[in-house]
């Protein structure tokens, strides 16, 4: 084992001298308190390691331990309900043996050795297997049951497959790959810095349905893709971040909580065990894995958590299934980077985050993707990963939010103004975008209703229209517009207000079907349609500003699920009424 001695402390950074043999990136245990740390920088037997813990006093002349591995993550069932730090110790366990101070150099394992999982082999002694084929079952939780997979690099026969109750480092399976037996147990290790390998790699073709109309509709993601949502503090990052986690068309979700502030990560970790799944009403932890961290653990373990939440990420991906990741707030990842840069004395690049700031972004968010996974049965795997941005000031020209962009399919622009006009999710319809839109068209056409894509499309030429009207309006005041002008912005505030704004706390607004985004959408554009059919037989805007029926379509919303027929009524009530209409001004011109 290599043994070298501290020469430098400065923060989280240590600098070592007399490890030669060891590799960048290797985990090494820092003085006989044994604190993790990682190599970021080799120069000859000098290493610069990032420590995971405080250094406090600790000194030059200490030891320093290689372990000749590179940081991982341990795989396997025990994952989904856990809350980890960003080096995947297990925080509420932790927390039950040490108090809410983590006791420096504590050592547990990410997964529990005790506990005991069912095994359910589907494959037989004999059968021959390769990388990512899956041996057999574990239910995991009552929302989950996961795939236990030949791990990469492995093939061969299978010499012995036991079934039942096992913990996670027992031998379950035995292969035989020419003379070497190799033993597979349910846990796998993986480096959190290198991406789980699959066959290939396909465009998302679905759409991730998050239930948010403003989402779902004018800006999808799909499934397998990648979003961005950047805006200044208190505009709405988390909530709807909270929102995917709770709604996402997703069987597992991976949340990277990097906090913002000491309390709102403690309002993650009360919180989110409180949340239901909606679905199936049962708490949404067993079908989550949070990674958490305080802004009382150390910068570098920040740094890290991304990796251990994607890599746990892409792991259930390899099942076959649909995953989604979060992170929130990326920005402070990128802080602890430029810390231990500086810390380096690296060259620093914009506004002092090092010049390599983009690439890591880049390869953080390439994670993401629809992929053929490993392994002889054909199955997809989709990872989505959607991250908060949170530049100073909301200000978008900053190097993190220029880097995700460069990156990242979907913008979801969050705007101070519109927040505080209590316009929720505070996203701007002229500033957002999504590069899925046209690949998910026949998507939306095929699953949902052919028209969709063309509604969209009119209410957003709508909304642009509005902007541009209301520029006029700002200098010569509203009558001074046409009268088909007026009704575009009585329309497009429909679409705002009645479409567009969703409240996260309200039962039923919070989560908006697809069949019932489109009905909601249709009813004002039909609305609109109608409307200005009577403007130009000659019915007064003035009338049609009254119309009864407007109050029925800004409450459609609140309508549940199951009578969502009850939107579709809502188009004979505006032919009802404008007939109405227009009999009484026929009156009134006799
Ligand atoms: P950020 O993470 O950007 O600092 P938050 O997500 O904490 O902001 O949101 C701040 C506040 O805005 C919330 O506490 C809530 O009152 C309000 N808010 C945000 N989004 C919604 C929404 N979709 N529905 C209702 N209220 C919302
Ligand atoms: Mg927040």
């Amino acid at each position: 084992m290599i043994k070298g001695k501290i020469v430098r402390v400065s923060g989280p950074l240590v600098v070592a001298e007399g490890m030669l043999g060891c590799k960048m990136y290797d985990v090494v245990n820092v003085s006989e308190k044994r604190l993790m740390g990682e190599i970021i920088e080799l120069k000859e037997d000098l290493a610069s390691i990032q420590v995971y813990e405080d250094t406090e006093g600790i000194g030059p002349g200490e030891p320093v331990y290689g372990t000749g591995a590179p940081l991982s993550v341990e795989l396997g069932p025990g994952l989904i309900e856990s809350i980890f730090d960003g080096t995947q110790r297990p925080l509420n366990i932790i927390r039950e043996m040490s108090g809410d101070y983590i006791t420096r150099g504590i050592s547990i394992p990410g997964l529990d050795r005790k506990k005991k999982w069912r095994f359910k082999p589907t494959r037989k002694k004999g059968d021959k297997v390769i990388s990512g084929d899956i041996l057999g079952t574990v239910r995991e939780t009552t929302l989950v049951t996961i795939k236990i997979m030949v791990p990469p690099d492995i093939s061969g026969t299978i010499v012995e497959i036991k079934e039942g109750d096992f913990t996670v480092d027992e031998r379950i399976v035995v292969i035989k790959d020419g003379n070497e037996k190799k033993e597979i147990e349910l846990l796998q290790v993986w480096p959190v810095r290198i991406p789980r390998p699959f066959k290939k790699k396909l465009s998302p073709m679905e759409t991730l349905v998050t239930g948010q109309r403003v989402l779902d509709t004018f800006f999808p993601v799909g499934k397998g893709g990648t979003a961005c949502v950047p805006g200044p503090f208190g505009s709405g990052k988390t909530i709807i971040q909270h929102q995917l986690a709770k709604w996402a068309d997703a069987e597992i979700i991976v949340y990277i909580g990097c906090g913002e502030r000491g309390n709102e990560m403690t309002d993650v970790l009360l919180e989110f065990p409180e949340l239901k799944d909606p679905k199936s009403g049962e708490p949404l932890m067993k079908r989550t894995v949070l990674i958490a961290n305080t802004s009382n653990m150390p910068v570098a373990a920040r740094e890290a958590s991304v990796y251990t939440g994607i890599t746990i990420a892409e792991y259930f991906r390899d099942m076959g299934i649909s995953v989604a990741l979060m992170a929130d707030s990326t920005s402070r990842w990128a802080e602890a980077m430029r810390e231990i840069s500086g810390r380096l004395e690296e060259m620093p690049g914009e506004e002092g985050y090092p010049a390599y700031l983009g690439a890591r972004i880049a390869s953080f968010y390439e994670r993401a993707g629809r992929v053929i996974c490993l392994g002889s049965d054909e199955r997809e795997g989709m990872l989505s990963v959607i991250g908060a941005v949170s530049p100073p000031g909301g200000d978008l020209s900053d190097p993190v939010v220029q880097s995700t962009l460069r990156v990242v399919k979907v913008f979801w622009s969050l705007e101070d103004k519109l927040a505080a006009m209590r316009h929720f999710p505070a996203i701007s319809w002229l500033n957002s975008y999504s590069l899925y839109s046209d690949s998910l068209e026949n998507y939306f056409r095929e699953n949902v209703e052919t028209d969709f894509v063309e509604n969209v499309r009119t209410a957003m030429t709508l909304l642009q229209n509005e902007a541009e009207l209301q520029e006029i309006v700002r200098l010569v005041g509203v009558d001074a517009l046409s009268e088909n002008d007026q009704l575009i912005l009585e329309v497009s505030r429909a679409i705002r207000e009645d479409f567009l704004h969703q409240n996260a706390f309200h039962d039923v607004d919070t989560y908006t079907s697809l069949k019932k985004q489109y009905l909601l959408l249709k009813i004002i554009l039909y609305f609109y349609e109608r409307t200005n059919e009577a403007l130009g037989e000659g019915t007064p805007i003035s009338a049609i500003k009254t119309m009864r029926v407007k109050n029925r379509i800004a409450r459609a919303k609140y309508i549940p699920e199951q009578e969502i027929a009850k939107i579709e009524e809502i188009i004979k009530d505006i032919d009802e009424e404008l007939t109405s209409i227009s009999r009484k001004e026929i009156k009134t011109e006799a």
